[in-house]
């Protein structure tokens, strides 16, 4: 159903002018007016740019953690919020690994659905806040398994996860932990790397807007979704502060007009009627070869704005 919403999405924005182009961009110049986007096959000039790269669940490699032979999304995922009310968790043991407050609040969360629920941390202190901690601390549901990694998740009978080796990482001790999910709370990274510092992050490289906006430090570049937003990161959040960045690009080009020269040589006073372009929205795969072609090639399209 969510695949079949989103092909509704894209056949709308493509209605209504859009160009999409399903190519990874490798290198972007925020220097100045208009903005220049690259990827492996072409080069952009934009007036305005929104970024909304999202940001990628951290999860951890061992045996049975995986696609393939293993048991991700039969039982391992990396959102409980997402995940956690599925049937195959209900009233059965489930594991959280982290020691964070995303990892307090997952597995608070879970114990609306599960029977017990362990949070396995491999050091002996928690890095969340004194509050968090307290209330998994406190909650009856809760276990915490302290200096413990995970070694290896094995199946059931029916082909989904059964259980977890863990490990004491000072005895070195391996021991069997039966569970019927498995939540990755280490944390995500935004896919921001490819800015370059350009756009003003935090140290965990979310791009910072200005509050209550998709403003970054860079006037004409918006950022929407996961990539700007620590917090909530979800589906609804994301399309949220998508449609703020697309009304807040157009007030900016209302506001500024464009920088492509018209015809006549003079700036372009008002862009708002023309179609907007989307740039590079899918994972095409990388190519780091061919740049300093493109760059000395003229960019081969200028589009009021480009969404990343
Ligand atoms: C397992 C799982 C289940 C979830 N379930 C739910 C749920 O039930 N409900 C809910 O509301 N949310 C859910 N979420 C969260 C939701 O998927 C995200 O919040 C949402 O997709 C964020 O949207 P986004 O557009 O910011 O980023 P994304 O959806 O991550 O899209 C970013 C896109 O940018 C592309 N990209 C990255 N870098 C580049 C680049 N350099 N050049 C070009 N393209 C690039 C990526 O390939 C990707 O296509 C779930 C997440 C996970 C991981």
């Amino acid at each position: 159903m969510g695949g079949e919403l989103t092909d509704k999405f894209r056949a709308q924005s493509e209605r209504f002018g859009t160009k999409i182009f399903s190519e990874t961009v490798d290198k972007i110049d925020l220097s100045r007016r208009p903005f220049k986007v690259w990827t492996s096959k072409k080069a952009v000039e934009a007036d305005t740019v929104i970024i909304s790269t999202g940001a990628v669940a951290k999860r951890l490699d061992f045996p049975g953690s995986g696609e393939v032979g293993g048991f991700w999304n039969r039982g391992i995922s990396a959102c409980a919020v997402c995940d956690g009310a599925a049937p195959m968790f209900r009233k059965a043991p489930l594991a959280v690994i982290g020691g964070g407050d995303s990892a307090m609040e997952e597995a608070l969360f879970l114990t609306k659905y599960g029977s017990k629920v362990y949070i396995i941390h491999r050091r002996d202190e928690f890095r969340a806040s004194k509050i968090m901690q307290k209330r998994a601390l406190e909650h009856p549901k809760i276990e915490v398994l302290w200096n413990t990694t995970t070694v290896e998740a094995y199946g059931n009978e029916k082909g989904m996860l059964g259980g977890l080796k863990i490990q004491d990482v000072k005895t070195k001790e391996v021991r069997d932990l039966p569970v019927s999910g498995l939540f990755f709370a280490i944390g995500h990274e935004p896919a921001s790397k490819f800015l370059n510092n350009q756009v003003e992050t935090d140290q965990d490289g979310y791009i910072v807007t200005k509050p209550g906006t998709t403003e970054t430090s860079i006037p004409g570049v918006f950022a929407a979704g996961d990539v700007q937003d620590k917090k909530w990161r979800q589906a609804i959040t994301a399309a949220g502060t998508g449609c703020m960045a697309a009304l807040q690009a157009e007030h900016f080009l209302q506001l500024h007009g464009s920088s492509f020269p018209s015809e006549n040589g003079d700036a372009v006073a008002d862009t708002a009627e023309t179609p907007a372009a989307n740039v590079a929205t899918a994972n095409a795969p990388t190519s780091n070869g061919g740049l300093t072609e493109q760059e000395s090639a003229q960019a081969a399209i200028q589009e009021p704005f480009a969404v990343l």
